[in-house]
């Protein structure tokens, strides 16, 4: 961009990947002195995609003349990008399932490749200025474990996986630029070719890096560890998420004793540094089921003697998952829960504990509407605090007026509401629903919508 003013670009495209860019979008609108408002602004035409938008478009509707539902692939493919006017692109963009044209249309079905060997995902680019030094490639899509609380295993199905022989052209674009490779998804060693790639990456890059590991693979598989520790891995990375009791509630299917094998498992192939994903704040959560995660840190201290960090996060209930419903905790509730954890004696545990008003503003920004995006416009450009312009407690603790946001979502992912309401029931009666088998499963509808 240097040397341009982004204001001068006839289009500008913002990928917004997570809740809190909503606000960054707008102040980097500020930076750049674009009118951020759709109705008062006649170009740059500004157009949004990216995973926060399949979440919860709303606070975005004020300001993007479109947004763009689904995997780019599938969207980019279209004529319609040859530059058109405003006015043409516009009405163009609203013929389209996958597009929201505030106005014009504001509904869509997420768009998404079937097939991923059509794909090249990888990081194109390669400089300096980079924020990961490495070659990042994708190798999956949609996480065919569907934990209750996540996006990526509702919205995101069916689970893809890039075929080996496709990798092969993505590992070796990146050869040249830079010594390490990062594989990129978010259920990478149920990659079904994992070795493979493994094996034929080792082959041209020094060091390996990893997005997502999970349990039952790590423990079903030891040769990973050999490969990852020639490859410089040091640290195992797992999410139990919660104490034993709630783990199959949110469709964790390993219990404790599993990740004492885990355990076993890095002392004998020296991996001494573990890295461990809870959160508290879970629907129907009591403070006994946070004494269990304080327990399992107790277990773990006594059967491992390498390096333990944990971070702890509050549970943010999503659109699209099970738990969209669910009563964001209240301070009181947290504040309890968080004292329980710090009351834990455990000398070599390094724990990370969350900040309530983040997970608060976050919460927000998951279930809020355009008045919600206009509270933040005003906050971003006139400095008026949140609060004078909505109401935060409506968007966390009305069940009425939650009922009301999911029943007229403006996106459909694909999965069934009776998958959805079926699912929220398992998680109160702790039950789990298995890993995707597509060949055969017709769980939640995906694997029966036809090819686009
Ligand atoms: S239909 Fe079954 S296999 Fe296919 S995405 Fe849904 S749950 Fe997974």
């Amino acid at each position: 961009m240097k040397g341009e003013n982004p204001s001068d670009f006839p289009i500008i495209f913002f990928s917004i990947p997570f809740e809190p860019d909503y606000e960054r979008v707008l102040l980097i609108l500020k930076k750049w002195k674009i009118e951020p408002l759709r109705e008062k602004r006649t170009y740059p035409v500004i157009v949004a995609g990216g995973a926060a938008t399949i979440l919860n478009p709303r606070p975005l509707l004020p300001f993007f003349d479109a947004i763009l539902i689904g995997e780019a692939e599938e969207i980019f493919k279209n004529a319609i990008w040859v530059y058109k006017e405003k006015e043409q692109l516009l009405k163009l963009l609203a013929q389209k399932e996958w597009a929201i044209v505030p106005l014009q249309k504001e509904k869509a079905t997420r768009a998404y490749l079937q097939d991923l060997s059509k794909t090249k995902a990888y990081s194109a680019i390669a400089s300096e200025h980079s924020l990961f030094k490495m070659h990042l490639i994708e190798i999956q899509r949609g996480c065919p474990r569907k934990c209750r609380f996540c996006l990526l295993g509702h919205a995101y199905l069916p689970p893809r996986f890039v075929p080996f022989d496709t990798l092969k052209d993505l590992i070796n674009a990146g050869k040249k630029s830079f010594n390490s490779i990062g594989f990129v998804g978010s259920a990478i060693l149920s990659h079904p070719e994992i070795m493979d790639i493994l094996n034929f990456a080792a082959r041209y890059f020094e060091r390996f890096s990893f997005s997502s590991m999970g349990l039952s693979e790590l423990v079903k598989n030891p040769a990973l560890f050999k490969i990852m520790k020639q490859k410089g891995v040091k640290t195992i990375t797992i999410a139990p998420e919660t104490g034993k009791s709630l783990r199959k509630s949110i469709n964790k299917d390993y219990d404790d004793a599993e990740i004492l094998e885990l355990l076993h498992i890095m002392e004998k192939e020296r991996f001494m540094s573990l890295k461990l994903y809870f959160m508290i704040g879970l629907p129907g959560e009591t403070p006994e089921n946070v004494f269990e995660i304080a327990e399992l840190l107790n277990t773990i201290q006594k059967n491992f003697k390498g390096s333990i960090r944990v971070t702890v996060s509050i549970f943010i209930p999503k659109f699209h998952t099970p738990l969209q419903d669910a009563i964001f905790s209240d301070k009181k509730d947290i504040k309890e829960k968080l004292k329980i954890l710090r009351s834990i004696k455990l000398k070599r545990v390094h724990i990370n504990l969350p900040s309530f008003h983040h997970a608060k503003i976050e919460a927000l920004s998951a279930r809020g509407d355009e008045h919600f995006g206009l509270a933040l416009y005003k906050k971003v450009f006139f400095g008026e605090p949140l609060k004078r312009n909505i109401i935060p407690e409506k968007y966390l603790y009305n069940k009425d007026f939650i009922e009301k946001l999911i029943k007229t979502h403006p996106v459909k992912t694909g999965t069934t509401e009776t998958f959805i309401k079926r699912e929220k029931q398992k998680y109160l009666n702790g039950r789990l629903t298995p890993i995707c088998q597509p060949d055969f499963c017709r769980l939640c509808g995906i694997c029966k919508t036809p090819v686009r």
